[in-house]
């Protein structure tokens, strides 16, 4: 099934060359690029299928501080903030609303887990506060679940991913940026050991520098150029329910199950423990740096080694500027979606909150997730090549930061004053 998205038409016309070259026109992308044509620097996103065809459109669409990294916080902070703002950046609301995430806990040693990471954040003085069983019972009433507690943050919300990342791209060309969709970038060009442009299906384009903001495809893409970027796919299955009176505007995640509501009085529901892991040929390459994430995370994963394995393995590794490359041949990765997840998530969730007996399927969907082996992203100069810039690797929570991290990216490309420090997202941490 293709995910619903606010589908547009852009210019074909490629220039001859610009100053940024963006590559991808997913979230981060796209906000780079409106970040840029802000300041008026001239900016080219160049997309392989049609923008936030792949991730950005198919995520949950939550905005969250909760349970993320130390680290990563104050890129979530800051990314808060640009959500609020972008109503007034792009003239269109967003579906941003911060209405609350909870997550549950099952047993006392899930709750640990919700009170170690609140100690691990306590200098940022969040609101994030723990739940105890009663609390849970308040918030989201009418359950049947049996939990011990919760955490909860009120200033954490959601948006509406479908419309959200569109939006933003018309506004980014309204204020100068070239978008250009259908056209997959094969190759950089160098020039003295620098990147000078880059060679795309339809032409090149000279340039100063280039974004790298290609989701699950950056490992591949920098791979032709013997860059060595770990990231490893996992696949998840969602669906939406038709309008329905439901428990709660709050977003809540317990260890099975996660619903948030949809901006048309739905609700988003997936299986939170479970996702399909399909073995590529990477697993054999770069799989050994996973090993610490495998054995804390090896009961959510569905590991298979099937049809996306052989998939895979048919596309190229390595291509020449004037030969059909990987991103030509798929423009758009929708992979199959898993029913018996769905079902599962409906089931559970159905059992904790019997009112979503009364849900019915609008629309099922899955996305390809890139994950590094912390589960952070790269937003870094790539020292190998210079005029290079990385904003990848999300690894499955970038939507949220995602305003955030393509004007991290921005500042780093323009050479300005950066958002944050950007030190936890360094490449060379790998
Ligand atoms: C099912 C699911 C649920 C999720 N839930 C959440 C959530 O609730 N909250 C959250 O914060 N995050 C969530 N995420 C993660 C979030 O969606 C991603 O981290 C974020 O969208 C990544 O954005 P991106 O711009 O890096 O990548 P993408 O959105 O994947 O965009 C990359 C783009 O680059 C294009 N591209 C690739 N190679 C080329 C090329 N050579 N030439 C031209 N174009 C190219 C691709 O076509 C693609 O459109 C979820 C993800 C999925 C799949």
């Amino acid at each position: 099934m293709t995910k619903t998205l606010d589908r547009f038409n852009t210019t074909d016309e490629l220039p001859a060359a610009t100053t940024v070259v963006i590559i991808g026109g997913g979230i981060v992308g796209v906000s780079a690029a409106l970040t840029l044509a802000e300041r008026n620097i001239p900016v080219v996103l160049i997309e392989k299928g049609h923008v936030a065809g792949e991730q950005s459109s198919r995520n949950l669409g939550w905005v969250r501080k909760t349970s993320r990294h130390a680290a990563d916080i104050p890129l979530a902070m800051a990314a808060d903030r640009l959500w609020s703002e972008m109503p007034e950046r792009v003239g269109h609301s967003l579906g941003y609303q911060q209405a609350g995430i909870m997550f549950l806990a099952k047993d006392d040693e899930q709750m640990a887990t919700h009170e170690a990471w609140l100690n691990s954040v306590k200098s940022f003085d969040l609101d994030s506060t723990l739940l105890s069983s009663a609390q849970v019972d308040q918030r989201v009433p009418g359950g049947k679940g049996d939990w011990v507690g919760g955490i909860y943050t009120g200033s954490d919300g959601r948006a509406e991913p479908s419309d959200a990342v569109p939006m933003m791209a018309k506004a980014a060309i309204e204020k100068g940026a070239i978008i250009i969709q259908h056209c997959a970038v094969r190759m950089l060009s160098t020039s003295g050991g620098k990147v000078s442009g880059v060679v795309t299906e339809k032409g090149e384009i000279r340039c100063e520098q280039v974004l790298l903001a290609s989701g699950a495809w950056s490992r591949r893409f920098l791979g032709n150029h013997g860059i060595s970027l770990p990231t490893l796919p996992v696949i998840c299955s969602v669906m939406r329910t038709k309008p329905m009176e439901g428990p709660t505007d709050i977003a809540v995640g317990a260890p099975d199950f996660s619903f948030r509501k949809h901006q048309d009085g739905g609700f988003i529901v997936t299986q939170r423990g479970a996702l399909d892991a399909p073995i590529t040929l990477d697993h054999f390459t770069v799989g050994w740096r996973y090993l610490a994430q495998l054995r804390a995370q090896r009961r959510f994963l569905r590991v298979s080694m099937g049809r996306y394995f052989f998939k895979d393995l048919a596309l190229k590794r390595r291509w020449k500027a004037d030969s059909v490359s990987p991103f030509e041949r798929i423009r758009t990765m929708n992979p199959a979606v898993n029913p018996a997840l769905n079902h599962e998530a409906m089931t559970n969730l159905r059992d904790a909150w019997p009112i979503f007996n009364n849900a019915e399927l609008a629309e099922a969907w899955a996305g390809l997730i890139d994950i590094t082996p912390d589960s952070n992203p790269v937003i870094d100069h790539v020292k190998a090549m210079p005029g290079l810039t990385l904003a990848t690797g999300f690894s499955g929570h970038g939507f949220g930061t995602g305003p955030a991290a393509g004007q991290l990216a921005a500042d780093l490309v323009s050479n300005a004053a950066p958002l944050i420090d950007p030190s936890p997202y360094r490449f060379d941490r790998f």
